[in-house]
């Protein structure tokens, strides 16, 4: 194989690094956002749930207050009984002391029925407070490396260019000009196809003849593969 085909290999090499680590530098904050935000939504739900038993506790107090003014003026109807001197007041009075009652007990069950609220609200809370902190435990970690990756990312791209610098100049200016013409219209990036002897396009699996694959191990000129448009590039890994 021609020199110049053995540095292009390298180069899609080094060029499909860049490649990651940029998409990488793209995805690592959305994938930060998504974990961090799964994390807030946990912490939301513990916050809801403290929020909803100060909203009980509040009710309950009122609850209480209501019940303890039924009760101080239900006292003082049945005191109003003792001295009553008609059948007609007694009746009313009687009726009064009856409403009375009747409010009261709706209190005492409302009461109630809020205090039991309360009881699950704080086994809700319990578990929303646990979910916290294990989406906490599992994902924090999970965030700290990305963001170490994402500290870590243009250094790691600096590394891989300085590579390239040294390879490129290897490469002649024709073949370099049509491997960034194809590379800049694939989507992969992937512009080389390495050939071996399963004598297929390493890129699309198209199944190459064998006048041809003897042409591309001879490696004396540049080769695109019919299929998919890619340099067509002996395998020298793959032995012969
Ligand atoms: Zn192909």
């Amino acid at each position: 194989m021609i020199q110049d085909l053995e540095y292009l290999v390298k180069l899609q090499e080094i060029d499909l690094k860049v490649r990651e680590q940029e998409l990488a530098k793209e995805q690592y904050p959305v994938a930060v956002a998504d974990l961090e935000r799964r994390i807030a939504s946990a912490c939301e739900m513990s916050v809801d749930n403290v929020n909803r038993l100060a909203r009980l506790a509040s009710e309950v107090t009122a609850a209480n207050e209501q019940a303890a003014k039924l009760r101080e003026s239900l006292g003082k109807s049945q005191e109003r009984l003792s001295s009553i001197q008609t059948n007609r007041e007694y009746d009313a009075v009687h009726k009064e002391i009856e409403a009375q009652k009747a409010l009261l007990a709706s209190a005492e069950s409302r009461k109630s029925a809020i205090e039991s609220d309360i009881e699950k609200g704080k086994a809700t809370l319990e578990e929303a407070e646990k979910a916290y902190e294990s989406a906490k435990a599992e994902l924090q970690p999970q965030i700290d490396d990305l963001m170490a990756k994402i500290g870590a990312i243009d250094s790691v791209i600096a590394e891989i260019i300085a590579e390239r610098a040294k390879i490129s100049p290897m490469v002649s200016l024709p073949t370099m000009r049509t491997y960034d013409s194809i590379r800049k219209k694939k989507k992969s990036g992937r512009a080389v196809s390495l050939v071996n002897q399963e004598k297929t396009c390493g890129v699309c699996f198209m199944i190459l003849q064998p006048q041809l694959c003897s042409e591309i191990r001879r490696g004396t000129k540049i080769i695109l593969c019919e299929n998919c448009g890619s340099m067509l590039i002996w395998d020298e890994a793959a032995g012969s």
